[in-house]
């Protein structure tokens, strides 16, 4: 995809995100990678009321190239990226049922959300929780990269999920498919439930690793 598509596309998901609820004031942030670095919206900007000419491009290390100053929390981008040469894009959130569930105690860090559907498992796979850093605190980029390499999707206690896919609309769908199951998770606790047993996740995994 051509950088001029992939600006609109940013812009495109991010109002839809934004739309939906599933984003708010200026929260959450989306980067994708294009040729010589990656994009990324910039900071203090509503995911609603993006622009695609003032979209941050920024280097590895998070220098600025052109546009707007990035995000805040291009870090996490980035060392997402460091770890995951395949993925082309990430989407970070602080949408409602996943802090809901990043706040909850005694949350197995291996397995935050457990595997309650198909699509969960095959779009999530397995879900990392890492602790809660106060905003700006650089060293969380070394807790992203220490589970990164093995964990497509991370949810940050308190604070919300960061998700990379290997394009934006798989990014932006798997997002939506670990806020959903956030919700269910949150519907269903105190219920007696049946959860995927290991054989049937395992199933899924070899058809449908990512
Ligand atoms: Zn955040």
């Amino acid at each position: 995809m051509n950088e001029a598509r992939l600006r609109e596309e940013i812009c495109y998901f991010g109002k839809s995100l934004f739309d939906r609820g599933l984003t708010f004031g200026s929260a959450g942030n989306i980067s994708a990678r294009v040729g010589e670095g990656w994009l990324m919206t910039p900071t203090n900007s509503c995911l609603g009321r993006l622009d695609p000419a003032s979209l941050s491009k920024v280097d590895e290390r998070g220098q600025l190239i052109s546009g707007d100053k990035a995000t805040k929390e291009y870090f996490l981008h980035l060392s997402m990226y460091a770890e995951r040469p395949n993925a082309g894009a990430i989407v970070h959130l602080h949408s409602t049922y996943s802090v809901a569930v990043s706040v909850l105690a005694d949350l197995d860090p291996e397995h935050p959300i457990p595997p309650l559907t198909a699509y969960y498992v095959m779009k999530i796979g397995q879900l990392a929780l890492l602790p809660y850093y106060a905003p700006g605190d650089l060293t969380l980029a070394d807790a992203v990269r220490a589970v990164a390499g093995r964990h497509h999707a991370v949810l940050l206690a308190n604070h919300g999920p960061v998700v990379a896919g290997k394009d934006l609309e798989t990014a932006v769908y798997a997002t939506e498919e670990l806020e959903e199951t956030a919700k269910l998770y949150l519907l269903l606790r105190g219920e007696r439930i049946r959860l995927l047993t290991l054989e049937q996740v395992g199933e899924l995994k070899q058809k449908h690793s990512s």
